[in-house]
């Protein structure tokens, strides 16, 4: 059974918030749905289309430049100059965050990551989605892999390990994991909080089982892009979900309550 939904409050982030300055994030997920259909429009869905972006988005110093120069031939500048006003309202506080990172932890990619990287990233998350949803739902073998930031730190997690990795044990109605979980159960996916099961391991047995096997991620936006690309790198069809915001220790040096939109992962498991 379903549990009431836990408190959907907006949430700030280190970097960027899903809510924007409302107080719902229906709005980024109306917007984000708006413009990979113009983008698809105008570029075929291919697994060639998300392999230019991954490119393009790794050249962190060329995305300004392709802002101001806006230029019609280029496919990615077109791109980014399209995504880039709309979605700036979800990541106001990534320049303030840059300009306060010290030198020795620009190495890390996710601490590092630019907005026009963000903007990038948004639209890869949904387009990935929409790319395989389809082989995602069919697969013999589903999991979801959720981070453990996702919890109810007003109490005592009671998740414990349980096959592949650790799993909610529905503690907590104000949980979002465990509200996620319920969802997920529904559809018939495992749900997992990662904590260090081994995916590749896990993909090579059930795949050596001759099932078919699918991901379903949920973590922060950047940790969700560089997840996907991993399991697209794979072939393993993947789906995901942004966290609403990025609130956990490694951005803030501890934790604070996050969240995921519910009916946004229903829609991607309906769809
Ligand atoms: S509901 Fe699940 S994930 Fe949430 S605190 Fe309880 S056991 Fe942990």
């Amino acid at each position: 059974m379903k549990p009431s939904l836990p408190e959907y409050v907006p949430v700030n982030g280190k970097t960027y918030s899903l809510f924007g300055d409302s107080g719902s994030t229906s709005g980024y997920y109306e917007a984000i749905k708006i413009l990979a259909n113009r983008i698809v429009a105008i570029n075929p869905l291919t697994p060639e289309l998300m392999n230019n972006i991954k490119q393009f988005s790794s050249k962190k110093r060329n995305l300004k430049k392709c802002l101001k120069i806006n230029d019609p031939d280029n496919k990615m500048s077109v791109i980014l100059n399209l995504i880039d006003p709309i979605l700036r309202r979800y990541t106001e506080n990534v320049e303030s965050h840059l300009k306060t990172l010290p030198l020795s932890k620009l190495w890390d990619f996710r601490l590092a990551t630019t907005r026009e990287q963000y903007h990038l990233y948004m639209l890869e998350i949904e387009l990935t989605n929409r790319l395989y949803v389809g082989e995602f739902l069919k697969a013999d073998r589903k999991i979801a892999l959720m981070p453990y930031c996702l919890q109810d730190f007003s109490v005592s997690c009671k998740s414990a390990k349980n096959g592949f990795d650790y799993q909610c044990r529905h503690c907590s109605a104000g949980c979002f994991q465990n509200h996620a979980s319920l969802i997920l159960e529904a559809h018939k996916i495992e749900p997992y909080i990662w904590m260090g099961g081994n995916m590749k391991q896990l993909a090579k047995y059930t795949l050596h089982e001759r099932r078919t096997f699918g991901v379903l991620g949920i973590a922060c936006i950047p940790e969700l892009t560089n997840g996907m690309r991993t399991c697209r790198k794979s072939n393993i069809p993947v789906i995901g979900i942004p966290l609403n915001a990025n609130r956990c220790v490694r951005w803030f040096g501890e934790f604070f309550p996050n969240s995921i939109d519910p009916d946004e992962l229903e829609k991607l498991l309906k769809a």
